[in-house]
């Protein structure tokens, strides 16, 4: 067999950093044979300035929206911005496959190796068969008018059967709810009942006006409902969070990627606290920039003992889909260590995917991708760090 060696400044495991003097070994295909001292590790070991990380788990992404970079302008809020793609979405089947193509090489070169993608067609399909990272495919399911909540599950169901005639050990693909804002009362307790122990993803309180819109029946969605003819008389206000609106639906041992939490606060975490779901929080930091022009709430986020997870979401919405690019902008905007955001970007992601075996840390056995980062100073990200795949 033959191995390779590798040292840097630091090694991150996917949990902590090792320092210096230690020396990761893999086999030639990236399989993680042991950690060891530098003392004991004998000759050929390849040096690197920086850290060594595990590859990244994209949490949220949308790679069949890839041909939308620069297409929407940047703060517009979320209520333009939903309306925008919906009507800009479209383009010619060679340009959307090219765009994919790019964005796919783009993931794998930045150290990207597993993806939470959303997809609302079967456009991706031929570039994720050809791709080398894993996809966890999320077949988005929405209708905002109750009574064509069976149509809607339908044809989604036909697009998540085309996701799963190519299923295998590099792909898995699940129904899920796009956002509260978008899926009627029946549509949430059919999904409930069509994804028994599955993992799930939502798009959650990504702007105020989801908040208005289940408390009161007010807000910038009315004005987006009126524009697309969407008839929105059966829906009643809960008076309460969209966030505690929608996850009491779901009670069929689902764990769910709850995506963006942009306008999460307190009480709904207090909510979170007395459920037995399996959460997670993704965060979208240079989306909701982009978007909303907002960030998350960290602390508050980081104080409810769910784990946390890192997304890009699709070109519609950011510069590049580069997980180290999202990872620079928390490190700038909060004072969030970087062993902690690590952790969220490699072995809680894995954990979210539900691909630990395999992902997320250097742990004998696993093939989770070797990345190093670059240019930063001591544990902090610098504006030139960048992110590469070394094996
Ligand atoms: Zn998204």
């Amino acid at each position: 067999m033959h191995f390779r060696k590798f040292k840097a400044n630091n090694i991150f495991t996917g949990k902590e950093f090792l320092g210096a003097e230690m020396v990761l070994i893999t086999d030639n295909e990236g399989l993680i044979i042991d950690i060891t001292n530098t003392k004991d590790a004998g000759d050929n070991i390849e040096n690197f300035d920086g850290i060594l990380t595990p590859g990244f788990i994209n949490a949220h992404c949308h790679l069949e929206l890839s041909h939308m970079k620069n297409i929407v302008p940047p703060g517009t809020g979320l209520v333009q911005f939903v309306q925008q793609v919906m009507t800009k979405r479209s383009a010619s089947d060679e340009e959307k496959l090219d765009a994919m193509q790019k964005a796919e090489q783009e993931l794998y070169q930045t150290g990207t190796v597993a993806v939470g993608d959303i997809c609302n067609t079967a456009d991706s399909i031929s570039t994720k068969q050809k791709s080398n990272i894993y996809w966890h495919n999320f077949v988005e399911v929405s209708g905002f008018v109750d009574a064509m909540a069976g149509k809607r599950l339908e044809d989604a169901k036909s697009i998540l059967e085309k996701f799963q005639k190519t299923n295998s050990k590099k792909q898995k693909s699940t129904l899920s709810p796009h956002a509260p804002y978008s899926v009627s009362k029946t549509l949430f307790q059919q999904l409930n009942n069509e994804t028994i122990d599955q993992l799930i993803t939502i798009h959650n309180q990504e702007c105020g006006a989801e908040e208005e819109l289940y408390k009161n029946k007010t807000g910038g969605f009315l004005e987006l409902y009126k524009n697309f003819g969407i008839d929105i008389s059966g829906f009643q206000p809960t008076g309460k969070s969209s966030l505690q609106s929608f996850l009491p639906y779901f009670t069929n041992k689902q764990s769910i990627i709850s995506v963006h939490n942009t306008f999460t606060k307190a009480d709904d975490i207090n909510f979170m606290n007395t459920k037995e779901q399996e959460l997670f929080f993704c965060v979208c930091i240079n989306a909701n920039k982009y978007i909303e022009q907002t960030i998350p709430p960290f602390n508050l986020l980081r104080s409810g003992g769910h784990a946390i997870v890192i997304g890009t979401d699709s070109y519609a919405s950011n510069r590049q889909l580069n997980i180290v690019e999202e990872i620079k902008t928390i490190q700038k905007e909060t004072n969030i260590p970087l062993q902690e955001i690590l952790t969220w970007a490699t072995s809680n992601g894995a954990k979210a995917l539900r691909i630990t075996n395999n992902f997320g840390s250097f742990e004998k056995g696993k093939k989770p991708g070797v990345v190093l980062i670059d240019n930063v100073s001591g544990s902090l990200t610098t504006d030139g760090s960048t992110a590469r795949r070394i094996i």
